[in-house]
């Protein structure tokens, strides 16, 4: 299913007018056309609910709560889609006192426009200001002396880099997922949390094509050559005279890579397993299946080993350490180190602890 287009029929157009007009009133219609800025890949329609009449709480009974969340969220953004806009008051004060100058900022919202159905960010909608005129004093009630660091731009999450791809024309809605699992998969970037983390091979690769390839490694050559696809797939240029202009330069550039790029040695992470062929001290590697030990001494030694996490709460049976393991379903369980072969039976899908937790708050809520 493609939902990238924002390309919508008469039919639905019609519908969502009358729906709009008749629940909000005529002014919070507005007949909108979205540019798409290449149509030659999108898809011939958005997605949009097929009846508007049916409103999100109208059928809430019918839904389970999954399929109600997403209906609504497919219908207020269809429906918003096709509303005017919303209207704020602004104002920006500047405060004289002594030598010092305070600026504040406030908007007040004026219209709600498409607001009345859907908003993002509730606190955008009013940081409103007391009414102010020029030339007016102003008491101080209280200062609050306060020290702010410039903080580093947050890192991105999967959400804001398609924002800042799409914002700087780079690649295309169906090709922003595939970007990330691949950037994943190669381990040039890690998850944590939701946040995306460049891995210092990411870094050592990023660093070694921007100084290599200064032409293309950069945002504006990635847009560039989009737009001149576009033109190839629209006739108006000669794919062999697009990537003829491209290839020449690019050829050179490689070459003098090839010769002159350096052999990066990552280092590597030891861990504190010794070898139990060869007693060296293991090294993480990272395979298709995640993380494993491999010994240093290979090709000598090619003795692996897989990683296994355990985590500092004991064993609740007998305070062996406990491992964390994953099922083939992915699922996480924690197992004891001495079960089976020493003779203890613990086996848990959540935590010790949190079990222990999880139990005193059933027998108190039985009281
Ligand atoms: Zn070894
Ligand atoms: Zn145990």
């Amino acid at each position: 299913m493609r939902t990238d287009s924002t390309r919508i029929s008469e039919v639905a157009r019609n519908a969502a007018k009358k729906q709009i007009e008749e629940v909000y009133g005529k002014n919070y219609y507005e007949n909108r056309y979205y540019k798409t800025k290449a149509d030659s890949q999108d898809a011939h329609e958005g997605v949009r609910p097929t009846y508007v009449e049916l409103t999100p709480d109208s059928i809430k009974s019918n839904l389970t709560n999954d399929q109600y969340k997403l209906y609504r969220l497919i219908y207020n953004r269809f429906i918003a889609s096709q509303m005017a806009n919303a209207v704020f008051d602004t104002m920006a004060v500047d405060i004289d006192a002594g030598e010092y100058n305070f600026k504040s900022n406030g908007q007040k919202l004026k219209f709600k426009g498409f607001m009345a159905v859907y908003v993002e960010n509730e606190e955008e909608i009013n940081q409103s200001l007391p009414e102010l005129e020029v030339g007016e004093e102003l008491k101080k009630e209280k200062l609050e002396p306060k020290q702010s660091f410039t903080e580093p731009p947050p890192r991105y999450t999967e959400a804001s880099l398609v924002k800042t791809l799409e914002e700087n024309g780079i690649g295309r809605p169906s090709t922003y997922s595939p970007t990330i699992t691949t950037i994943l998969e190669r381990r040039y970037i890690e998850k944590e949390q939701k946040q995306l983390v460049p891995t210092e091979l990411g870094r050592v690769v990023n660093n070694l094509l921007i100084n290599s390839f200064e032409d293309i490694m950069n945002v504006d050559f990635t847009a560039d050559i989009e737009k001149n696809f576009d033109d190839i797939a629209e006739g108006k240029e000669e794919w062999k005279e697009i990537i003829r202009e491209f290839y020449k330069p690019f050829s050179v550039e490689l070459e003098k890579a090839q010769k002159e790029l350096e052999q990066v040695q990552l280092t590597e992470e030891v861990s504190d397993v010794p070898c139990d062929k060869c007693g060296r001290m293991m090294v993480v590697k990272y395979g298709r299946y995640g993380k494993f030990l491999a010994c240093p001494g290979y090709p000598e030694c090619k003795n692996t080993k897989p990683i296994i996490e355990t985590i500092k709460e004991p064993c609740p049976k007998c305070g062996g350490k406990i491992q964390v393991r994953k099922s083939k379903k992915g699922r996480k369980f924690y197992i004891c180190e001495n079960n089976p072969n020493n003779g203890c039976d613990y086996i848990s899908w959540n935590k010790p602890q949190k079990e222990k937790e999880a139990k005193t708050k059933k027998a108190k809520s039985k009281k």
